[in-house]
């Protein structure tokens, strides 16, 4: 397959079209970026590699990253953090807050705010450093020490996060919360902060491609019963209430973030990373879509 010619063809093509969305601006930091960014990486386990446009700038991986956090607390607690939260997709927004009272403080996915604040609660009471030793499991799995959180974008955020505060404080009050709301926050609001390139996370991302097993050292990150469920949760939750139409239109597991970053996923063949800031109405990024969904047509590459 010649990744290189289609990426470019269709990278020409989607750079003429009109961009419908819209930067976010309800984290201030966001809004900061120039909308004309777009860039692609993909990345195989035959160790083939190819980019273009904007590949090596980085940007605010937002919640691409909850992959990363679930990642880390699957591989500690096992079947058992199904306990805390499930694996149904929500129809909601990422950030609602009514379904929790329905479900009594079990967040539907760990991928909505809830379910990734669970998550970030889980990882404080299991690590002895939380912020420092998820950065060095996040770096570890594609042997990059140069991955780091951004302290003006978790400023940022922090100083306006008034739904996941509300988000977090409700959990509590089911008891689905074991530590302190402002420590669980303080390390939610860090984890989205990630910043990388292109290149970065598409390596980062290689090893739910491979089993759980990183390439770059052979590590065994995850089982490889676990990579295959957190390849079906990034199915079925990956894209907010856009989910549906993400495997529809693509047919690749995948996660976006408000950043304008997606990752996409094809297991044992790639990772492919598009990032594009402006916003479509329903959170992911207008150009990221439209750059996939071409992708799998014309590669004719899809899981289904
Ligand atoms: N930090 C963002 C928030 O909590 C993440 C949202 C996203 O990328 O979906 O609102």
């Amino acid at each position: 397959m010649n990744y290189e010619e289609i990426i470019k063809d269709i990278y020409t093509n989607v750079e003429l079209i009109d961009n419908k969305g819209n930067l976010p601006s309800y984290i201030p930091e966001l809004a900061n970026v120039n909308y004309k960014n777009f860039g692609v990486y993909i990345s195989t386990i035959n160790h083939l590699n190819y980019g273009i446009g904007n590949y090596t700038d980085k940007f605010s991986i937002q919640s691409i990253a909850k992959v990363l956090s679930l990642s880390l607390a699957y591989s500690i607690l096992g079947e058992d953090i199904w306990k805390r939260v499930d694996v149904e997709p929500s129809g909601n927004p990422f950030n609602s807050l009514v379904q929790l009272e329905a479900d009594n403080g079990i967040p539907r996915n760990p991928f909505i705010n809830a379910g990734a604040i669970v998550v970030s609660d889980i990882l404080i009471s299991n690590l002895e450093n939380p912020k420092e030793d998820f950065l060095k499991f996040v770096r570890s799995i594609s042997n990059d020490s140069k991955i780091n959180y951004s302290t003006v974008i978790s400023t940022s955020e922090k100083n306006v996060g008034f739904r996941n505060i509300a988000l977090c404080n409700f959990i509590k009050s089911f008891g689905n919360i074991e530590n302190k709301p402002s420590e669980v926050l303080d390390f939610y609001f860090n984890l989205c902060s990630l910043e990388m390139n292109c290149k970065q996370l598409s390596k980062l991302f290689l090893f739910l491609a491979n089993d759980g097993c990183s390439l770059f050292g052979n590590k065994q990150i995850l089982t490889q019963s676990q990579s295959k469920r957190i390849n079906a949760l990034m199915q079925t939750c990956g894209f907010y209430d856009e989910s549906g139409e993400f495997a529809f239109k693509v047919g690749l597991p995948g996660k976006s973030g408000v950043g304008g970053g997606i990752v996409a996923v094809h297991p044992k063949q790639y990772t492919i990373v598009v990032w594009s800031p402006p916003l479509n109405a329903k959170g992911n990024s207008y150009k990221g879509m439209k750059f996939l969904e071409e992708f799998t047509t014309k590669t004719k590459l899809s899981i289904f």
